[in-house]
């Protein structure tokens, strides 16, 4: 059963849209259960009708055409109860609703299962059949299993608009919204450069092409590539293979010289299709053939077929990347940005981001935010493939992706643009005024850093330190381990830029979501394994060069100060206190004079906040990631869009977090900071600078928006709204509270500022 349902599931997911899909599983489930009708019914919203979308075994013609309300028939009973009827005699149930152009009168039993996607009734899948019988447990759980497969493959079809253009009100990829969830804040309008990753077949769209010789020319090069790739290998492992073990290659390149095979891929590109399509189309067909065959070996071979498939496509690829000219105002649109990718383009044409996978806690959105570039992350639905080339408007404040905008909605984002001008050329007047409430309270400002252009951006934005340099960045860049001496060659830059400011260094913190091409760390649960403080107590060798590379970069500026990220407790502050000192001491053994920096605790995950009081009182500072905080306080994935709408800094869970590391921290003398993006933010800075931190850090390009909001306020005022929102319970109501308290004082302009767009 496992099989057949996994083998169905295979096929609805690679079917080339929903009709195709709907109509494999109305064709299997009723093969597979041996009944004599299987139809599904989707349910249309804007109708608030069920309409039959799919049948095997009732008249064909009937799909598209019979509906039902919301509370009619057999089938809106099964939605509104949102469980399965299984029934011996439809027919005499008093909600049966006859319709005569299904031919349905015949048939007795009926099982009807509602397919549901996040809480929503998407419709109904039903099988009947002849015989007055219950269908039996068994077939009950295996339909509702099929429609649980179906439903994510229907939600995403409907947010593709695919469900509408089946036959009736045709809604194309033209002039759509997708939604995503805010990555980096502003609005950006320009042309997708759609970044498909690399050499995977699964993800090569159909796509026309503009110069067909052109494209028969470049299969013709790629075939060429693959085949001296081939030979380079099988040359390279002459030595270590034996000759049978090579005859391999010698399959490959028999495969890749069949000119059936390649005659079927530029028959298909004379048809009007580009390359890489064609080629997916042919080597997808052959792994098919492979895959159904009975001998081992032949079924083996569609390995081989895939392989040199991606070869091929690699080639194509890379070709088309060197030739690609990129348009001066691009979004750049892929499945799964990577921190690596920003840098695929040049920054004066980056004009925003689109990520498929990630939230806006993701590593990659953070680092948008310090380019100040708007992003999109999580957008599930949008079919990313086929976007290359289109216009798009992106609205980074809401996390929305409208693709081939109407001119109204150009208008609107057009007017929403020229105010974020004109907010930006109001707050640049702010930069040398101190960031001071109304009624005294200093709140010193700090900047998150890790690129080197957050270095200028920072100073521009009147920066006064750096409350956390992620230092895994420049190490993410590289092809291996920084040495000792480039380490301290790109602290030294960051110590001297901001001198004497403090700047605060956070020793390496990979794993997660960061990971070292070259340090491969391969985990099922990666964000509670081996990551931060955990891995360089484990490589004292990693640890101690970086930590001898800032003390050494810190010589004659005393700025620094160095953060250990994931601290769980006090054995953990002490084997790298211990560890600190003896670098120390080496860098001073070696003649280098510095003076020993503070160091300080991030207060990251639960445990640390409930030993706040004993972390402080042996470490130097505390400063709260809240970020990851709030991730594992709320066991919710930072990086998952599915629960993105669940990390949310108003939880009040994470708010009397906060304030008890404050206490802490304070009732040991020792001064608490905030560096997670919750800082950042304008309406929940004031939460903080209520709590009482000693200092924000945050990104560059909200520093002057949170500075002018907290000039515009008194502590006392914050104070006030703190106390009110720390009674509730609701986060969403703690949100509304704050956003409408700061409207009420007309401080509204730098909390959203695309609220206003009505498309
Ligand atoms: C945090 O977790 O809040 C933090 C500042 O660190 P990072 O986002 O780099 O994990
Ligand atoms: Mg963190």
């Amino acid at each position: 059963m496992l099989k057949t349902l996994r083998q169905i599931a295979q096929e609805v997911g690679t079917a080339k849209d929903l009709k195709a899909a709907l109509s494999v599983i109305v064709q299997r489930v009723r093969e597979v259960m041996g009944t004599e009708v299987c139809s599904v019914y989707l349910f249309d919203a804007e109708d608030q009708r069920y309409v039959l979308m799919a049948t095997e075994g009732l008249n064909k013609r009937s799909v598209g055409k019979v509906s039902l309300a919301r509370n009619e028939g057999l089938v809106g009973l099964v939605g509104r109860r949102e469980e399965p009827i299984n029934l011996e005699d439809a027919p005499s149930h008093k909600d049966f609703r006859y319709f005569a152009e299904t031919g349905e009168e015949k048939y007795y039993s009926f099982l009807g299962v509602p397919i549901i996607h996040h809480r929503r009734v998407m419709g109904v899948l039903v099988v009947q059949q002849r015989e007055r019988r219950q269908f039996d447990e068994g077939e009950e759980a295996f339909l509702v299993t099929m429609s649980a497969q179906l439903s994510g493959v229907i939600a995403h079809a409907e947010a593709t608009g695919s469900i509408r253009g089946m036959g009736r009100k045709a809604k194309p990829v033209q002039d759509a919204k997708f939604l995503g969830v805010p990555g980096s804040p502003g609005v950006a309008i320009g042309t997708a450069v759609v970044l498909l990753p690399p050499a995977d077949l699964d993800s090569v769209p159909d796509r026309a092409a503009t110069d067909v010789p052109a494209e028969l020319e470049a299969f013709r090069v790629a075939i060429e590539g693959a085949r001296k790739e081939v030979r380079k290998i099988s040359g390279r492992l002459e030595r270590t293979l034996r000759p049978e073990e090579r005859a391999l290659f010698d399959v490959y390149l028999m495969i890749l010289e069949d000119p059936a095979i390649a005659g079927e891929v530029e028959d298909i590109i004379r048809t009007g299709q580009w390359a890489q399509g064609a080629v997916r189309q042919v080597v997808k067909q052959h792994i098919k053939r492979f895959d159904a065959m009975e001998d081992e070996y032949l079924r083996e071979r569609a390995a081989d077929i895939r392989d040199l498939g991606r070869r091929v496509l690699s080639n194509l690829q890379q070709a088309r990347k060197d030739k690609i000219e990129i348009p001066d105002q691009a979004i750049l649109v892929s499945d799964e940005l990577s921190p690596a990718m920003l840098g695929e383009i040049s920054p004066e044409k980056l004009v925003g981001l689109v990520s498929v996978k990630g939230s806006g806690n993701s590593h990659v959105a953070i680092l948008a935010r310090a380019m100040g570039i708007p992003t999109v992350m999580g957008a599930v639905d949008l079919p990313y493939s086929r976007l290359d080339g289109l216009p798009l408007v992106l609205d980074g404040y809401h996390g929305e992706v409208y693709t081939n905008p109407s001119d109204e909605v150009l208008r609107q984002y057009s007017a929403v643009m020229a105010d974020e001008r004109e907010l930006v050329k109001g707050l640049e007047a702010l930069r040398d005024v101190p960031c001071e409430t109304t009624d005294g309270r200093r709140m010193p400002l700090w900047v998150n850093t890790g690129l080197l252009a957050d270095v200028q951006r920072s100073l521009n934005h009147g920066a006064e330190g750096v409350g956390l340099y992620r230092s895994e960045v420049p190490f993410m860049v590289m092809e291996r381990f920084p040495s000792e001496k480039e380490q301290q060659a790109t602290y030294r830059e960051q110590l001297q830029a901001f001198h004497p400011q403090p700047v605060t260094m956070r020793t390496l913190d990979v794993g997660g979501d960061k990971p070292l091409s070259y340090f491969p760390i391969k985990e099922d649960n990666p964000f509670l394994g081996w990551r931060g403080i955990r891995v360089t107590l484990d490589h004292p060798d990693i640890f101690l060069v970086q930590v001898r590379a800032m003390l050494k970069a810190s010589a004659g500026l005393g700025n620094l100060r160095i953060m250990l990220p994931m601290i769980t407790g006090l054995h953990e502050l002490e084997e790298a206190s211990h560890l600190i000192h003896r670098a120390w001491g080496e860098v001073r053994d070696e003649g280098v004079d510095v003076q020993m920096p503070p160091i300080g605790v991030m207060v990251e995950v639960p445990a640390a906040v409930y030993q706040a009081r004993e972390l402080a009182r042996h470490a130097d500072f505390l400063s709260v990631g809240s970020n990851d905080l709030t991730q594992y306080l709320l066991a919710v994935d930072r990086n998952n869009p599915r629960v993105a709408e669940l990390y949310d800094f108003y939880h009040p869970a994470l708010l009397q977090a906060l304030q008890s590391v404050v206490h802490a921290a304070h009732a040991e003398g020792k001064p608490v900071s905030i560096c997670g993006e919750m800082a950042g933010d304008p309406a929940t800075a004031v939460l903080l600078m209520a709590m009482g931190f000693d200092s924000l850090s945050m990104n560059a390009t909200n520093l002057p928006r949170v500075k002018w909001l907290l000039r515009q306020l008194s502590l006392t005022h914050a104070q006030q709204l703190l106390e009110q929102v720390q009674g509730m319970d609701n986060p969403q109501v703690i949100r509304s509270v704050v956003d409408l308290y700061l409207r009420n004082l007309g401080l509204g302009r730098v909390i959203n500022p695309a609220s206003d767009v009505t498309a």
